[in-house]
C-alpha cells in the first residue's frame, strides 16, 4: 500500500510511530490502522499517557532516573537503600534490569551512555563530573561498574577508574554475561550470578 493513498494524519501518526526504536514500517502502519479503526479508547489512553509523560516527567538531578520534575526519583528518595554503596550504569534500563533481579540495595548512578570518540560521545557528554562529586559528598565506600560488556563500555570503566579516589573500592561485574551483551537483555538469574561474582578492580 502505498502511503500516499493515505490521509495526512494518518501518514503522521505512522512516520512518528516508525520513527520509534524497534518499530518498522508495518509495525508502524498497523499500530497506527489499530488506533484509528474502532480503538478510540485506546488512543485515548495512549495520547494521555503521552501527554502525562510530557508533562510531568523529568530525570532525577541526582542519579539520572526518571522523576518529577524538581524532585529526586523514587531511588535516590528511598530511606531503605544501602548507603555508600552505588552502582553505575550506561542506561536506565538497565537500572531496571538490575532492580528487576533484586541483587543490588544501594544507590545508582546513570551515565547516560559510554564514552564513544568514534560515535562523538566523550566524557564531558555523560553524567561523569556529578559522579565523582557523589562519591565524595554521599561517603561513597564501593563502586559497582555494571557496564554491557561492549568494548566502549571497557573504556569507560578505565577512564573513570583514574578519576576515582583511591580509597573507594571499585568493582565489575562481568562474569556470565557474553562478549557483547547488553543488561538490559540478560536474565535475572545470569545479571544475579555477575553481581555475586563480581571483582575488585585495582585503580
Ligand atoms: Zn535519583
Amino acid at each position: 500500500m502505498q502511503s500516499s493513498l493515505l490521509p495526512p494524519a494518518i501518514t503522521e501518526l505512522v512516520s512518528a510511530l516508525s520513527s520509534l526504536p524497534g518499530i518498522g514500517a508495518k509495525t508502524a502502519r498497523r499500530l497506527a490502522f489499530h488506533m484509528v479503526d474502532g480503538a478510540s479508547d485506546k488512543a485515548l489512553a495512549l495520547h494521555q499517557a503521552l501527554s502525562r509523560v510530557q508533562n510531568e516527567m523529568g530525570h532525577c538531578s541526582v542519579c539520572g532516573f526518571f522523576s518529577r520534575p524538581d524532585e529526586p526519583c523514587t531511588l535516590c528518595s528511598n530511606p531503605h537503600r544501602t548507603p555508600g554503596q552505588l552502582c553505575v550504569v550506561g542506561r536506565i534500563q538497565d537500572v531496571l534490569a538490575i532492580e528487576e533481579a533484586h541483587i543490588f540495595h544501594g544507590r545508582y548512578h546513570i551515565l547516560g551512555g559510554y564514552i564513544s570518540p568514534l560515535n562523538q560521545v566523550f566524557p564531558e557528554s555523560l553524567h561523569i563530573d556529578s559522579l565523582i562529586h557523589r562519591i565524595t559528598d554521599e561517603h561513597i565506600t564501593d563502586v559497582i561498574f555494571a557496564f554491557d560488556a561492549i568494548s566502549d563500555a571497557d573504556y569507560t570503566a578505565q577512564y573513570l577508574l583514574e578519576m576515582i579516589p583511591h580509597e573507594v573500592r571499585l568493582h565489575r561485574i562481568a562474569a556470565g554475561i557474553p562478549f557483547g551483551g547488553e543488561l538490559e537483555y540478560t536474565d535475572g538469574i545470569t545479571l544475579s550470578h555477575a553481581f555475586t561474582l563480581k571483582r575488585e578492580i585495582t585503580h
